[in-house]
């Protein structure tokens, strides 16, 4: 089934976003047969370039990041035709007048309305201009087909949170706002909903009587690159842990839904979001953890630390690692530990969930494992490994009756020869199709923020730290290892 014909108008259409992921996604969507007949991008920004030196950019970009390589000179001339350029200032709101033209002259073209695609792929200072700019263009009105992507990140804290969120709500309706999480469209992620319940195997065992406690954990091997000044106003906590890692916390721990419709899933994410304990100040003080890295050598090169990286204030206390340990207040979770950790120039690139589940009531065999809580875990990794695996206890060959630890794993590589697509060609083609399924919602957008703040406010009042408490090409400060150290658990790892 193909889309509606679309016409896709990309706010911020020369930055680095729309070159690196949006254009490479819809030109893979297009060789992959997702494309409607009939489609039309026409990106925006303030520099001037006619049709042919922006379709010559989103080229080099294309050759560059695209996951299927260099562009089939047939093919990418065959979809940049439809690709053009709009010169113009988002704050001039008489600009907004020529979209609305051109989507005219298309569907004339065409002979049918098309269904219109604002993406806002600009600095989120303008994601208000835009959609009142937008609004008085009268180009919001038709709610079928006329839809409206947000970047992250969404507002600053609740407060902003809920002032965008009021201000869309006064332009379009709920079901033409797409808010973006990449996270929920890349492949892995996807598979944990499927992977819980499309399988009888593990939803009984899915509940605080077998997990002992759950992990989730996102680290990058790098630092700020040109990002310094937009996360110096950020850090850890709001960049990673508010939306990505609540999300991936969200799919693992909800109900199930009775239906795959957008509404019903989002309302059980919403719900785990709901029923998450707050945080007093007490709990802050027990159960998060902040750091900052200090500079140090990773592969083989020196790196700065974050003081004194490009558009960082040398004296910044913004956190480049956060770990807190939250819990689900329902009948499922009661009592199960959610350790959630992030974190920049750490010794691993690698997003994983972790579910321990709990040891055998009673132990039988003589175990030669060095752990005493590694009998059973489920560990979906989601990059750069693609991969779920079960590690269970099993007898190791030999005449003596002595047990290992051994993996059942599901890869993505050795099971499909194709390649996986990328998370923004699921969620283009969602928004062509009109599925909301893995966007968020305003209200789990808000439920998010309203977690977070008590910690964000803490840590904003309290300045006195003592930045940067660990080294490059590390796991973070030690105290990280202490918040779960104390439970009796350690941070899991691959190999
Ligand atoms: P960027 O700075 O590379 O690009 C900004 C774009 O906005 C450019 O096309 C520029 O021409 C345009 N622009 C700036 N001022 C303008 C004006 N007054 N009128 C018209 N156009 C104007 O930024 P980016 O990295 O592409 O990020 C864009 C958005 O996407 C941000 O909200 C960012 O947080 C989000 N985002 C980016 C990435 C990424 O990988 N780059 C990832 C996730 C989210």
């Amino acid at each position: 089934i193909k889309s509606d014909p679309t016409v896709f108008v990309i706010f911020g259409g020369t930055g680095d976003l729309n070159m690196r992921k949006l254009a490479p996604a819809l030109y893979n969507l297009y060789l992959d047969g997702w494309m409607p007949k009939q489609f039309s991008i026409i990106g925006t920004g303030r520099t001037k370039y006619t049709d042919e030196q922006y379709r010559q950019t989103l080229l080099d970009g294309i050759n560059q990041f695209s996951r299927s390589g260099k562009a089939d000179p047939v093919k990418w001339k065959a979809f940049s035709e439809s690709v053009y350029y709009q010169s113009s200032d988002v704050k001039d709101h008489e600009s907004y007048k020529e979209f609305g033209t051109r989507i005219e002259k298309h569907a004339a073209d065409w002979k049918t309305k098309p269904n219109v695609i604002y993406y806002m792929a600009v600095s989120p200072n303008f994601f208000p201009i835009i959609a009142s700019n937008l609004s008085k263009a009268k180009l919001t009105q038709d709610t079928k087909r006329v839809r409206v992507v947000i970047e992250k990140p969404f507002g600053h804290d609740l407060e902003s949170a809920k002032e965008l969120n009021q201000l869309l709500a006064n332009i379009f309706d709920e079901c033409q706002i797409y808010r973006i999480d990449h996270y929920l469209g890349k492949e892995t992620v996807q598979n944990i909903m499927a992977f819980r319940f499309a399988n009888s195997l593990f939803e009984p065992l899915w509940n605080r009587n077998y997990i002992e406690h759950v992990q989730i954990s996102v680290t990058e091997q790098l630092g700020m690159g040109e990002r310094g000044d937009y996360y110096d106003g950020s850090g850890a906590l709001r960049d990673m842990i508010q939306n990505h890692l609540l999300q991936l916390l969200c799919l693992v721990a909800m109900e199930t839904p009775i239906n795959w419709e957008s509404d019903e899933v989002r309302n059980r994410k919403v719900e785990v979001l709901r029923a998450m304990r707050p945080f007093t100040a007490d709990d802050v003080r027990n159960s998060t953890v902040r750091g900052q890295y200090a500079k140090g050598w990773m592969e083989g090169k020196e790196v700065p630390g974050y003081r004194e990286e490009a558009k960082v204030d040398p004296q910044s206390n913004t956190e480049t690692f956060a770990a807190i340990k939250f819990f689900v207040d329902n009948w499922r979770w009661q009592g199960v530990p959610f350790y959630l950790r992030t974190g920049k120039r750490l010794h691993q690139s690698a997003s994983v969930i972790t579910i321990q589940f709990r040891d055998v009531p009673h132990k039988v065999f003589p175990s030669e494992t060095s752990e005493s809580w590694a009998q059973n875990r489920l560990i979906i990794s989601i990059q750069p490994e693609m991969s779920i695996r079960l590690q269970v206890q099993a007898k190791r060959p030999g005449l003596d009756m002595i047990l290992n630890p051994v993996d059942m794993v599901f890869d993505y590589k050795g099971t499909y020869s194709n390649q996986t697509p990328e998370a923004y060609e699921t969620l283009l083609l969602d928004t062509m199709m009109g599925d909301q399924t893995l966007f968020m919602r305003g209200d789990q957008v808000e439920s998010a923020w309203e977690l977070v703040m008590p910690i964000l406010n803490t840590w904003q009042n309290k300045k006195s730290l003592s930045f940067p408490n660990y080294s490059a090409d590390s796991w973070g400060p030690e105290s990280a290892e202490a918040l779960i150290a104390r439970d009796g658990f350690h941070w899991f790892t691959l190999p």
